[in-house]
């Protein structure tokens, strides 16, 4: 393990990581992330990061929160990239510390972009995103054979805080059997209307999985009917993922997590034993 640490490529002076922290439980960062805690100089990280994460750092590392959480005040986009320009300009290891993966609605390509903009070097270190570990964790799987074959992850959000019309609902609903919400929580009751409006079945599974990966993981098991009115009852709370489609009927056998507690686990949740017996 140490080999393998010391075979990393250094984190050069003035160099700008931008590193995805994964949904929460600290396994769940990379080794490159974990070599990247233990070199910065400085990290700049988002409300979303654990702090068991934060605690793997450096000694001594010097922190500079960047945090951003819908509605509360948080800094600038533009001040925060710069920031990285400035720090790596100072001659720092200058390590940004994103959850989940940097370039998965993390907005890490527009801070990318500005460092290009500046000739500030870099490298991305992927991070495992919400959308695919957060329902891991969860029991779902994105796809399964017997299920899926695509799967549309999208944003509940767009820049100005709204539904985002940029996404074509119709095609959305059609196309898509599987779909994997960021961010939806605050619009869920318009969202499940537009896909209800376009065609997808008002007893459709759809699960929430909130805090996913972490301690503090809760999923709810509901219909694309009922979710918006199930969220507010159950006081479900952002962070949250939202999975629309046949993949959470898979729950009921792969929820690992559950079967640690005690949930028996189904072993034909498709229910298609007998019909390949028979077919
Ligand atoms: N780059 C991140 C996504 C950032 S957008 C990634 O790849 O995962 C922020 C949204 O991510 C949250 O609103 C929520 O929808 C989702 N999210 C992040 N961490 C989560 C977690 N532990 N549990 C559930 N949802 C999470």
């Amino acid at each position: 393990m140490d080999d393998l640490m010391d075979s990393m490529p250094p984190f050069e002076p003035g160099w700008v990581w931008l590193v995805g922290a994964g949904p929460g439980d600290p396994g769940l960062m990379t080794l490159l992330g974990l070599h990247a805690l233990r070199s910065a100089d400085v990290m700049v990280y988002d409300a979303l990061v654990n702090p068991a994460i934060l605690d793997m750092a450096r000694d001594g590392i010097e922190t500079a929160y960047a945090g951003k959480r819908g509605g509360r005040p948080s800094p600038d986009q533009r001040d925060i990239s710069l920031r990285l320009v400035e720090l790596a300009r100072e001659g720092k290891r200058v390590l940004r510390l994103k959850g989940g993966d940097p370039f998965v609605f993390g907005r890490g390509g527009e801070e990318a972009l500005t460092l290009v903009e500046h000739a500030v070097p870099f490298r991305i270190v992927p991070g495992i995103s919400a959308g695919i570990g957060g329902l891991a964790y969860a029991g779902i799987p994105v796809t399964h054979r017997d299920t899926n074959h695509n799967v549309t992850f999208l944003t509940g959000h767009d820049a100005s805080g709204v539904v985002p019309d940029a996404i074509d609902w119709p095609a959305v609903a059609r196309g898509s059997p599987v779909i994997v919400m960021y961010m939806a929580m605050k619009h869920i009751d318009p969202i499940s209307s537009r896909l209800l409006e376009n065609g997808r079945g008002a007893d459709e599974p759809v699960a929430v999985i909130s805090n996913a990966s972490l301690p503090e993981q809760r999923v709810l098991e509901t219909t694309l009917g009922r979710v918006a009115s199930d969220v507010e009852k159950q006081g479900f709370k952002p962070p949250a993922m939202f999975v629309v489609g046949e993949v959470v009927k898979l729950r009921s056998a792969l929820d690992w997590l559950g079967a640690m507690e005690g949930r028996e686990l189904e072993i034909d949740p498709l229910g298609l034993r007998g019909q390949r017996e028979t077919g």
